[in-house]
């Protein structure tokens, strides 16, 4: 079967990563969280004690860390300097700390080549905020996941919560707003549709429902 990528990008919470991984499994690919990197690369600032406001503090930092994503039974694993901190990337605070440093041009140029080359060999369902636009820019196909915030900030309030997080739905409707604004007002790469994306708004489907418009997308680009 020739070689094809599937790029998915789109605000948070809007259900890219469950969506994403159920549609790679249909198309029995490899799922590609992109947003794991910029976690990893956050947590790194945060280890260091670096203000991930600052450029100048996490561009010096930068090559100390060496992300790497691995693939296990259980799907992507990623690695920081040897250490899986799959886990411990999915803090409140850490997406607060992906989202300042993900602004940062040289932490966006140090992980676009980890991004290409898993695309380079196999096919990909890969998702993120730049995907469609600049990492992959020929995907065969590019869908915009969106969804109303109420919405998008009610299911993870919901993942959180799941999860043992000790946090308010308006905590959590706040974060979302805040990082909605950093990663679309941003001056590189900022989260925007492809123009030759598809829209899929969420907003009233239920997962099952999600997966079948994408799927339908995909299908009607590819034949797949
Ligand atoms: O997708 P996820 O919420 O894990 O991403 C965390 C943060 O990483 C996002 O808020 C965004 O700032 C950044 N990111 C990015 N480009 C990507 C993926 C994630 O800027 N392709």
């Amino acid at each position: 079967m020739e070689k094809f990528a599937v790029a998915i990008d789109g605000p948070n919470g809007a259900g890219k990563s469950s969506v994403a991984r159920a549609l790679a499994a249909k198309l029995g690919c490899v799922y590609v969280d992109t947003g794991a990197l910029y976690r990893a690369i956050g947590l790194h600032v945060e280890r260091c004690g670096a203000d991930p406001d600052s450029a100048e503090q996490v561009a010096e930092i930068l090559h100390d860390a060496k992300v790497e994503l691995r693939y296990a039974e259980e799907g992507q694993r990623v690695y920081l300097n040897g250490e899986d901190v799959s886990g411990l990337i999915r803090t409140p605070k850490a997406s607060i700390y992906a989202s300042k440093v993900s602004k940062i041009p040289e932490v966006r140029a140090a992980l676009l080549g980890i991004q290409r080359d898993m695309a380079t060999h196999q096919s990909v369902v890969m998702d993120g905020r730049d995907i469609g636009t600049v990492v992959l820019p020929s995907a065969e196909v590019k869908i915009f996941l969106t969804a109303s915030p109420e919405v998008r900030a009610k299911r993870r309030y919901l993942e959180l919560i799941e999860k043992g997080e000790n946090t308010t739905l308006e905590e959590v409707l706040n974060d979302l707003i805040w990082r909605d604004k950093n990663d679309s007002e941003r001056e590189i790469a900022p989260l925007r549709p492809a123009e030759d994306s598809v829209l899929v708004d969420t907003s009233e489907l239920d997962f099952e429902q999600s997966v079948a418009a994408v799927e339908k997308v995909v299908s009607e680009r590819t034949g797949r």
